[in-house]
C-alpha cells in the first residue's frame, strides 16, 4: 500500500485537515472535520461538470457540523462552485461523517441524494450496529459486567435509531442497486454493492480514470469495523470477504476511501485486510479452544487490540465487542 498524496498522508500523521486537492481532472478530495474522534476527517470527493455546466456531484458529505457545512461552502467556493450548484450527493453508507451534511446539501440545491437500496430501508427502519432491540439484553448476552453498563448504554449508540441521529429524516431520491452506471459529470461511475462494513454499503468505481472510492469498506492504516449498520446477517464476516472479493477485477486501482489518505495497490489492502481479520479469528479460537464457554466480554480482554484492551471506551469498546461476537460465531460455524 503506497499513499500517491504526500499532503494526505501527512495531513493524518500531523492531525491536521489536508488542504483540497485535484486528484484527477476536475475530481477533488474535500477533507471535512470529525473533532474528537478517529480517524479525524472525512472525505467528501467533488466531481466538476466541466464546459458551461456548474453541477458538482458529491460522494460522500461529511459529518453535519455547522462548522463543516461553512468549510463545505468555503471549499466549493475555491472551486469557483457554491452548494446550489451541487447537483448530486452519492452517499457510501449510512454513517454520519459520509451521509451527515446531505440533508442540508439536499434542502440548499435541491440535489439528488443516493443511496444503496438496502440501506435506504435500514434508515427507514433506523435499524443499525446489530445490536438488537433490547441493549441490555445483548450486554447480558455478551457477559459484560455490570459495572459497565451504565457508562455503555450512555454512549447512546446502542439505541435502535443510532447511526442515523439527525439523518433519520434525509429523503432518500435514488435508490442504487449493484451495477447501476451513474453519470458524474464527464465520468460514468459503476456502483459496487460491498456488505460488511453496512449492509448497504457501496464502493464507486471510475474505471476510465482507474479510481475506486472506497468509502468505509477498504481504508488505509485502519481495519473497518464490520456490521455496524443494517440489517443483521448470519455471517457478516463471510460477506465482507465476498465484498473484498468483489474488488479484485480492481486490484491495481487507486483507492480513494472515506478516511485518510488516497493509495494504490488496493488489491494488497484488501489483502491486508483479510489477513488482519483471518488473525483475529485465530485468536479467538484460541481462547475458545481454552474456554469453550468464555463470554464475548472474557474473549475481547484477551485479544491484542491496537491500542489495547483498556484503551477501548464508548462506541469503540461496543464496536469491539460486537466484532468479537461475530468471529466467535465464525469459529462455532468453522468447528
Ligand atoms: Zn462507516
Ligand atoms: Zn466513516
Amino acid at each position: 500500500m503506497q499513499p500517491t498524496s504526500a499532503n494526505q498522508a501527512q495531513a493524518l500523521r500531523d492531525g491536521t485537515l489536508p488542504e483540497v486537492e485535484e486528484v484527477r481532472p476536475g475530481i477533488y478530495a474535500i477533507a471535512l472535520d470529525m473533532p474528537g474522534l478517529r480517524p479525524p476527517y472525512a472525505f467528501s470527493y467533488a466531481i466538476l461538470a466541466p464546459g458551461g455546466s456548474r453541477d458538482v456531484h458529491l460522494i460522500d458529505a461529511g459529518l453535519g457540523t455547522d462548522e463543516n457545512w461553512e468549510a463545505l461552502q468555503q471549499d466549493l467556493g475555491s472551486l469557483d462552485r457554491s452548494i446550489e450548484d451541487v447537483a448530486s450527493v452519492t452517499v457510501t453508507h449510512m454513517h454520519h461523517d459520509h451521509l451527515g451534511l446531505a440533508p442540508r446539501i439536499r434542502d440548499a440545491s435541491g440535489a439528488v441524494v443516493r443511496l444503496h437500496t438496502r440501506e435506504a430501508d435500514a434508515i427507514e427502519r433506523r435499524a443499525t450496529f446489530g445490536v438488537a432491540d433490547d441493549p441490555v439484553a445483548t450486554l447480558a448476552r455478551w457477559g459484560v459486567p455490570e459495572s459497565e453498563h451504565e457508562a455503555l448504554l450512555a454512549t447512546g449508540a446502542m439505541a435502535a435509531d443510532s447511526g442515523t441521529e439527525g439523518e433519520a429524516n434525509v429523503s432518500i431520491d435514488e435508490r442504487l442497486q449493484d451495477g447501476d452506471v451513474l453519470q458524474l459529470g464527464v465520468y460514468e461511475a459503476r456502483v459496487i454493492h460491498t456488505p460488511g462494513h453496512t449492509t448497504g454499503h457501496i464502493c464507486l468505481a471510475i474505471e476510465s480514470e482507474g479510481i475506486v472510492f472506497t468509502g468505509d469498506h477498504v481504508l488505509p492504516g485502519i481495519n473497518p469495523g464490520i456490521a455496524l449498520g443494517g440489517e443483521r446477517s448470519a455471517d457478516p464476516l463471510g460477506e465482507y470477504y465476498a465484498s473484498l472479493d468483489r474488488l479484485a477485477e480492481f486490484a491495481g486501482a487507486e483507492v480513494l476511501p472515506g478516511h485518510g489518505f488516497r493509495f494504490t495497490t488496493l488489491g494488497e489492502r484488501c489483502a491486508e485486510i483479510r489477513a488482519h481479520h483471518e488473525t483475529r479469528t485465530r485468536e479467538v479460537a484460541e481462547v475458545l479452544a481454552a474456554d469453550s464457554e468464555s463470554s464475548v466480554w472474557n474473549t475481547a480482554s484477551q485479544i491484542n487490540w491496537s491500542y489495547g484492551w483498556e484503551a477501548l471506551s464508548g462506541v469503540s469498546l461496543l464496536s469491539a465487542l460486537s466484532q468479537i461476537e461475530m468471529h466467535i460465531a465464525r469459529v462455532r460455524a468453522q468447528s
